[in-house]
């Protein structure tokens, strides 16, 4: 079922659990992450980021996500990370992405909310989500996303009151938050601060969204979500966790690249359901579970008034 950001991370931050983005530039990516959906019943983001379009064309990407997540019986968003130029984000769009991210964290303030402001308008004209971001996470050395290595990374830290001007401004339907993450694979173990990532989700009312989640550990990310984190992107762990799973079959390969397949989409579902159970976003992808954020009703409410209903019925 091919849903937005809205229908997936609203149920996520009412409940404190998250969902995670895991980016598929191929096939193998697309399949396993699927897998780990289905099988834990959990909802999910695939998509690519516009710095990984060398290894797959948007358009040709399109054609695998869109139908793969049609066909899902779990909710799954199809979403653009980091788009970094207008033109992409408006090619995504219009190829039926259900989700964008505009990045133009590095402009100044005033940029900033008003480019993303004029694309939040476009996306809701889609019936599509947007992410924006504020405050700048940087990259770590080697990392696929991008260069940016930043020399003192505390300085470019979400500020909590701007972030709530930013929403209001822009109309975004999530945020990217910066608060010593970092894209790639970390060298040193990252510090989060988690006293501002409370600090924001108090102050803000969009889902927050934690990038660089690969290499935090168990801990970080259990702490970051029950702060308030609802969207977690992973990349790097799942990337390698494929490779390394046909680094292990090359030996005793006979056929080709058809024994690596297999073993590359199981490494990825392996990976992907691990971060779901993580991230307590397993069982959590029922259908009913998005006509419900759809309608804004409660859960619990809706269940309590279903079950008074029975009870008159059935005259007790
Ligand atoms: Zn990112």
């Amino acid at each position: 079922m091919l849903v937005n950001l809205n229908d997936v991370l609203y149920p996520a931050k009412k409940n404190h659990y998250a969902v995670g983005l895991f980016n598929a530039v191929n096939l193998e990516l697309a399949r396993g992450i699927i897998a780990a959906a289905e099988c834990t019943r959990s909802p999910v983001i695939m998509g690519t980021a516009e710095v990984l379009l060398p290894y797959g064309p948007l358009e040709e990407v399109s054609y695998y996500l869109i139908p793969m997540a049609k066909k899902a019986n779990v909710p799954v968003v199809v979403h653009l990370d980091h788009g970094l130029r207008r033109e992409t984000c408006l090619k995504a769009l219009e190829l039926g992405f259900s989700s964008i991210m505009y990045d133009c964290s590095t402009d100044s303030y005033e940029e900033n909310v008003r480019k993303v402001k004029e694309m939040a308008d476009i996306a809701h004209s889609y019936g599509a989500t947007i992410e924006g971001e504020l405050g700048h996470v940087g990259d770590n050395e080697g990392s696929a996303e991008g260069s940016s290595q930043l020399s003192d990374p505390s300085k470019f830290f979400t500020d909590p009151k701007m972030a709530r001007d930013y929403v209001e401004k822009t109309g975004v339907d999530a945020l990217a938050i910066a608060v010593g993450n970092a894209h790639g694979a970390y060298k040193l173990p990252p510090k989060l601060d988690f006293e501002r990532i409370r600090t924001i989700a108090r102050t803000v009312d969009v889902p927050l969204v934690l990038h660089g989640g690969s290499g935090l550990t168990d801990n970080d990310f259990k702490q970051a979500i029950q702060e308030g984190i609802s969207k977690v992107n992973i990349f790097t762990d799942i990337n390698v966790a494929a490779v390394e799973a046909e680094f292990k079959k090359f030996s005793d390969m006979n056929k080709g690249i058809i024994d690596l397949i297999p073993a590359a989409v199981e490494a990825v579902k392996q990976e992907t359901e691990k971060k779901m159970k993580l991230f307590s976003s397993d069982g959590k992808g029922g259908v009913g579970d998005i006509a419900l954020a759809r309608t804004g009703l409660d859960k619990e409410l809706l269940t309590r008034l279903v079950a008074e209903e029975v009870k008159k019925y059935l005259g007790k």
